[in-house]
């Protein structure tokens, strides 16, 4: 794959607060859509901000396609940079009608064509029959379609999502995340959403940088940073989570309050600390377990699919999330059993 954006060392201070953005690096290719997640004020909008060419940097490199962006020496204009732009306000030009927005941006293209394939880009994206309105006549979900007609249709190599789908209802965000993905990816684009859902990251994204901070924890695919969190704050921001300590010594398995207990990492020595996700465990009744591995539920949330239970054991609390037939009620006897390795965590 080709590397399309390139970021080093991106970093940017506002007073003398220290970085809002600390160093960040990380890679998009070609094809590929990238989520910078993390909690509000870790830094993500500014790091889209210095991308886009519309906050300067104060050390670090951005580069597309090779082609320097910014550095401190730097700075091509931000319409001159070949990036698009869907902010989270969708931010349409009120007086404009929607075929218009679309095709304003496309001075590139003979004006006599322009309406022509504005029109067709504003079918791609499900707005056709919506092209002679104005955007205060158009539904959230609507507007922020026309937003994204208008981002792509200038073909950049790169579109950035600033929260694109925070103004949305639950069910219209899911149903655009998908097809905004679809689209995305027919078009062959490559993007990059910043969002502090987590859950947005993981369906929308290929790969995911999760930003604490203003630096970045962990880039990883989806499955990693979920599964492999290489840190605690990974671990607790990627959903809900286990941690407890345990001493490691080299060996594959280790004994730990929910007894004999895998890792995935066999060199792990000395006291670690480590993480196992809730999905990951499950309960079973007590036969003739030793009392030390005997712990009680302590609550029970029903999801209809499936069931989290709160178990209290050697005076820690565990989650166990399972979709096991055996309902357990509070009070109840049980044993936890993992069902795969924890995992250590760097720090
Ligand atoms: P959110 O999810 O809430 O939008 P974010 O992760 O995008 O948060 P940023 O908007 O990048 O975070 O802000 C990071 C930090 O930088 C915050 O503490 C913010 O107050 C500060 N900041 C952002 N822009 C400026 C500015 N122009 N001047 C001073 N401080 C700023």
């Amino acid at each position: 794959m080709n590397k399309l954006l390139s970021v080093s060392n991106l970093t940017k201070s506002f007073d003398d607060h220290g970085p809002v953005v600390d160093e960040i690096s990380f890679e998009v290719y070609e094809d590929e859509i990238f989520a910078l997640l993390g909690p509000s004020g870790c830094g993500k909008t500014t790091s889209l901000r210095l991308i886009s060419g519309f906050e300067r940097a104060d050390h670090g490199k951005v580069e597309v396609e090779g082609e320097v962006l910014e550095t401190p020496g730097e700075h091509v204009a931000p319409q001159d940079r070949g990036i698009g732009f869907v902010f989270q306000d969708y931010a349409l030009f009120p007086h404009l009608s929607v075929l218009e927005n679309v095709a304003f941006g496309l001075n590139h293209i003979p004006e006599h064509k322009r309406h022509v394939y504005a029109e067709e880009v504003l079918c791609r994206t499900g707005m056709g029959d919506y092209k002679d309105r104005n955007p205060s006549e158009l539904s959230g979900g609507q507007q922020q379609r026309v937003a994204l007609a208008r981002a792509i249709a200038p073909k950049p190599k790169l579109v950035l999502l600033d929260e694109p789908f925070s103004n949305l209802d639950a069910m219209l965000r899911d149903t655009m995340r998908k097809e905004v993905r679809d689209i995305l990816k027919k078009a062959g684009m490559s993007a990059l959403l910043v969002t502090h859902d987590q859950e947005e990251a993981l369906s929308f994204a290929d790969r995911i940088a999760v930003m604490n901070d203003g630096k970045i924890e962990q880039i990883g695919t989806p499955e990693e940073v979920y599964y492999k969190p290489k840190t605690k704050f990974v671990a607790n921001f990627l959903g809900r989570t286990n941690l407890f300590y345990t001493d490691a010594n080299g060996s594959q398995e280790v004994s730990t309050n929910l007894g004999p207990v895998n890792l995935n990492n066999e060199d792990a020595t000395g006291r670690v600390l480590c993480s196992i996700r809730p999905e990951h465990l499950t309960l079973e009744e007590v036969e003739n377990e030793d009392l030390q591995k005997v712990g009680t539920v302590v609550e029970r949330e029903f999801k209809g699919h499936d069931i989290t239970y709160h178990v209290q054991l050697h005076g820690q609390k565990y989650l166990v999330h399972t979709d096991n037939r055996i309902i357990f009620e509070p009070n109840d006897a049980v044993v936890i059993k993992p069902l795969e390795p924890a995992v250590v965590l760097e720090s």
